[in-house]
């Protein structure tokens, strides 16, 4: 497990991260028309041959699997998981047995999940989850103190990690047929009233740490290693450097060796790292 410690962000929200993140452009030379207007991470990764699927439980893919299959959770289907419009991300996982089973050659999966965003932090997790309390059980964050606010989100955080370590239980399950690897990254950070400011969105210019500083996780099952040629302790070196948003585009075409003049080796974390 890869634990990327200083990640900056492309954006403060959802509409403007996720197309950023998903495009060759990236924050360094951002331009919202271009990035819209081009090619995104998964059209070319489709056109390597990958079978793309987008799995959606937050807000869609703002443009960046337009054209391309995608199955939005529905909340009909699974009212055990779904309250209020909403589901907790644990729908998302509902189901990819049938697509493992079913696939037939490559697959890149996203699993777009609802995750921490706010302001009702206390219905992104389910009882059993409730581990720091107090918690702010409305969306009305100035009725709660800053601790209740800070209980409900770091329990959607244990949930959050639950998730993940499903996620990764399950790819565990089908090394022997698949090289399997999961990379996990925020599109943004949360405010929880450090200096007053709660949620997101803050002009990145004047933004704090807190909302442009995200997580990012990769596990690469040791056939994906092998198959791939990375080298573990090189990886786990570049994990402890500054990286953002901008690489991911060239990191993951560069983990999966798609080969494209739009990929730019500068720009791919693991690069170093391939023998
Ligand atoms: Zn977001």
């Amino acid at each position: 497990m890869l634990n990327f410690r200083d990640v900056s962000a492309c954006g403060t929200d959802t509409e403007t991260s996720l197309p950023c993140m998903f495009s060759a452009i990236g924050r360094r030379d951002y331009d919202e028309d271009r990035i819209r207007g081009s090619e995104s991470l998964l059209h070319v990764v489709k056109r390597a041959g990958f079978d793309v699927l987008w799995r959606d439980n937050q807000s869609g893919c703002k443009g960046t699997c337009e054209g391309l299959p995608m199955q939005q959770i529905d909340v009909a289907q699974l009212p055990e998981l779904c309250a209020d419009g909403r589901c907790l991300d644990e729908a998302l996982l509902r189901g990819l047995d049938t697509i493992a089973r079913d696939a037939r050659g490559n697959l890149l999966l996203v699993l777009h999940m609802l995750g921490n965003h706010g302001p009702t932090y206390f219905k992104r997790y389910p009882e059993a989850f409730r581990r720091f309390v107090p918690t702010c059980d409305t969306g009305e964050l100035r009725k709660c103190s800053r601790q209740e606010i800070v209980n409900a989100y770091d329990n959607a955080l244990l949930y959050s990690d639950h998730i993940l370590a499903r996620t990764i239980a399950f790819l565990k399950e089908r090394e022997a047929r698949f090289d399997t690897a999961m990379l996990y990254v925020s599109d943004h950070g949360e405010s929880l009233g450090e200096s007053g400011l709660y949620l997101h969105g803050v002009p990145y210019a004047i933004a704090p740490d807190e909302q442009t500083k995200v997580p990012m996780v990769w596990w690469l099952s040791a056939g994906f290693r092998r198959s791939f040629g990375l080298d573990a302790d090189c990886l786990a070196a570049q994990a402890a450097k500054p990286w953002a948003h901008d690489q991911l585009f060239h990191s993951v075409l560069g983990l999966l060796q798609v080969d494209t003049s739009v990929y730019e080796r500068g720009f791919d974390i693991s690069a170093a790292c391939r023998r």
